[in-house]
């Protein structure tokens, strides 16, 4: 593709800002709210801003917009700087929290009120509401409006002292009551709340409101391009209003893109609280959740999402992308850097009746066909082998080309191996499959140049280690969406987890550590869970599937 054209539209921003002159570097920041834990809309905010950074040899911030002091948490806080570090957007030492810069607010608001561009207010809440006007009506003036700035000032002065109760009194923007942006009918930029901060304690009991807060806390750190979502997009004029009237010498730049929307997942703070809540996933980091934790407890890779973050694009429309492309692209980071190992998700006995008692051979398999820089394993063979209960019917339909009662297949990168019967217990459950082998094939292929049509997998029994995984469906159900029309709730798919017990996996995964992941023969990518795993009792999620209907959009 040719740089040229595929450049996205801030770039094209940029490009022009800095070839004009408006800037002379490039500074992004990713401005979250401590409220919760970041989702893979986020990690588009991240990618888009580090990348745009770094794209321009220019700098990245991270700040917690902890201006709001109820809803705040420090447990976000060190989640939120772990995805962000997790997904290799490095902001150095430029960790910062809109709450430090709360002095140099509240002296911004004093200057608002000495240049006749704030005033004091006594309307509450409703009223402002009520005298704000709607979209077809202006807005009516503030019976305060007229205040004389001592007065604002003295008045302001008693808001930060605490002579107010919460909601008594707000500052309220000078700007246009009359402006068809009701953004711009005076809003409130600072309130009283009588509320400790998680970083300020009680040294404030006055807080800016964000529209007020944001433009200050990028002009203060040098931000040049303070990258939002679209829904920002009618607060510009007063995001570009308080920078102007603040006269910052070089004013950041707001630009407005589409949020990112996966569909059939779960993105709301308010229903992953109830999902959490009610038992339903095990946390913020349940392997079927979009949150950046359970994207990589799942067994993403950062690699995978700035991959399909990139393939998104970046567009001021507000559409869908499908799932499907997310687990396209962890499939294509795995399966060229991951071992293929042999895994039996519901084992059945395999007996080889000819083969000798007690004999156990190894054979070299390579880790990854695709690549030979993972190099090979031993992989041991014995006359007890598992393999999958699918992989044998006694009376197989057309087409079946596996295991069935005289049919030969090949056991992969063994032997080739005709099946003889099997046995059943009590209630018809078949229990052990029987079969020989033939000597002269091993590696699979007949001297005599004889084909099979059938290729199984196998673990040695002997050698075998015990493992639990876990498959995952979406955790909506599809058809219906993820929102019940009638009352909003949740659609949910019963079947969005299955837990296998007592699978059964070649030894070259005794020791595979958290985070790890590895592709399973013909059952997918399936990574080590890093919460419930322990090693002597293995647990595995499955990431994705090996195959797909999906196919990349043009
Ligand atoms: P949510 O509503 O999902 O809880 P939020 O917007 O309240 O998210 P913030 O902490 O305010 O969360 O967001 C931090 C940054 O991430 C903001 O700049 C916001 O625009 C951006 N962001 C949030 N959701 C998305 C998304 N779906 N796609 C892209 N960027 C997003
Ligand atoms: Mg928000």
């Amino acid at each position: 593709m040719d740089e040229k054209e595929s450049r996205n539209f801030i770039e094209n921003i940029i490009d022009k800002d800095l070839s004009e002159g408006v800037y002379d570097t490039v500074h992004t920041r990713f401005p979250p709210e401590p409220n919760g834990y970041l989702h893979i809309g986020h990690a588009k905010s991240i990618l888009l801003n580090y990348g745009l950074a770094k794209e321009y040899g220019g700098k990245f911030n991270l700040r917690f917009d902890d201006t709001n002091p109820t809803k705040e948490k420090t447990e976000f806080v060190e989640s939120i700087k772990a995805d962000v570090k997790w997904l290799g957007a490095d902001f150095e030492d430029r960790l910062f929290f809109a709450s430090d810069y709360f002095d140099q607010m509240y002296e911004a608001a004093v200057k608002l009120i000495k240049k006749g561009k704030a005033y004091v207010s006594d309307l509450t809440a409703d009223e402002i509401k009520e005298y704000r006007g709607s979209l077809t009506e202006p807005g009516r003036d503030d019976p305060s409006q007229n205040r004389s700035v001592e007065e604002n000032l003295a008045l302001f002065e008693d808001m930060k002292a605490g002579k107010f109760s919460d909601g008594e009194k707000v500052l309220r923007a000078r700007i246009d009551m009359a402006s068809p942006n009701m953004n711009m009918r005076d809003p409130v930029i600072y309130r009283v709340a009588h509320m400790s901060h998680h970083n300020t304690g009680d040294k404030w009991c006055i807080y800016p409101m964000y529209d007020f807060a944001h433009p200050i806390e990028d002009a203060i750190e040098g931000v040049t391009h303070s990258i939002c979502t679209l829904e920002f997009e009618d607060h510009r004029p007063l995001y570009d209003w308080v920078v102007r009237e603040l006269e910052y010498p070089h004013p950041p730049k707001q630009i407005e893109f589409a949020k990112l929307y996966l569909t059939n997942v779960v993105t709301g703070k308010r229903y992953i609280k109830k999902l959490v809540e009610d038992g339903i996933v095990d946390g913020w980091d349940d392997p079927r959740l979009v949150s950046i934790a359970a994207l990589r407890r799942r067994g993403f890779t950062p690699e995978s999402i700035k991959r399909f973050v990139e393939l998104c694009g970046v567009s001021k429309a507000n559409a869908s992308v499908d799932y499907a492309m997310l687990e396209y692209c962890i499939r294509e980071d795995l399966k060229t850097t991951r071992p293929r190992v042999m895994a039996i998700l519901d084992p059945v006995k395999l007996i080889i009746d000819n083969y000798p008692e007690g004999q156990r051979e190894e054979l070299a398999v390579p880790n990854n066909l695709d690549n030979e820089e993972l190099g090979s394993r031993k992989v041991p063979f014995g006359r007890d082998l598992y393999i999958e209960r699918e992989d044998f019917m006694e009376e197989p339909p057309k087409k079946y080309f596996r295991m069935f009662p005289g049919n030969e297949v090949r056991l992969m990168n063994a032997y080739l191996v005709k099946c003889t019967g099997c046995v059943k217990d009590a209630d018809g459950n078949i229990t052990e499959v029987h079969c020989t082998y033939d000597p002269e094939t091993r590696g699979g292929n007949a001297p005599d140049g004889r084909k099979v049509k059938g290729t199984i997998h196998f673990v040695n029994a002997a050698d075998a280690v015990d493992a639990e995984v876990r498959l995952f469906e979406n955790l909506v159900d599809e058809e219906k969406g993820v929102y019940n029309k009638e009352d909003g709730s949740l659609n949910l798919n019963p079947d969005s987890l299955k837990v296998c017990k007592g699978c059964k996996l070649e030894p070259s995964l005794k020791s595979a550590k958290a985070y790890e992941s590895f592709q399973f023969v013909r059952n997918g990518f399936f990574c080590v869970d890093a919460k419930d795993s322990r090693e002597d009792a293995l647990v595995f999620n499955r990431i994705v599937s090996l195959k797909s209907s999906f196919v990349l959009p043009k």
